[in-house]
């Protein structure tokens, strides 16, 4: 199974979130991304642990509702490095 690193952007004692290479928060109608649209934010459990590591989660890709999103081959696992740059609270 493939790995794709990604950096945490925030971190709690519940979640920690990223934004998705792959997902965008909006779609034309053919599928392709808007032109002003961002990256979405995908959210795991943090296991109530807000320190600096690397952890390993399955993709959300397939579950959030975009209706004309492209199909994403969710047979990945995402890496998800919390460092200094990860916002904590
Ligand atoms: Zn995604």
């Amino acid at each position: 199974m493939s790995v794709v690193d990604v950096v945490a952007l925030k971190i709690d004692e519940c979640c920690v979130s990223f934004e998705c290479p792959f997902c965008r928060t909006s779609y034309y109608k053919n599928g392709q991304p808007r032109i002003n649209s961002k990256p979405h934010l995908h959210i795991h459990g943090s296991s109530r642990d807000t320190s600096n590591r690397v952890i390993e989660r399955s993709p959300h890709c397939n579950l959030i509702p975009q209706r004309f999103k492209p199909n994403i081959d969710c047979s990945f696992t995402f890496r998800i490095t919390i460092d200094d740059t990860t916002i904590k609270s």
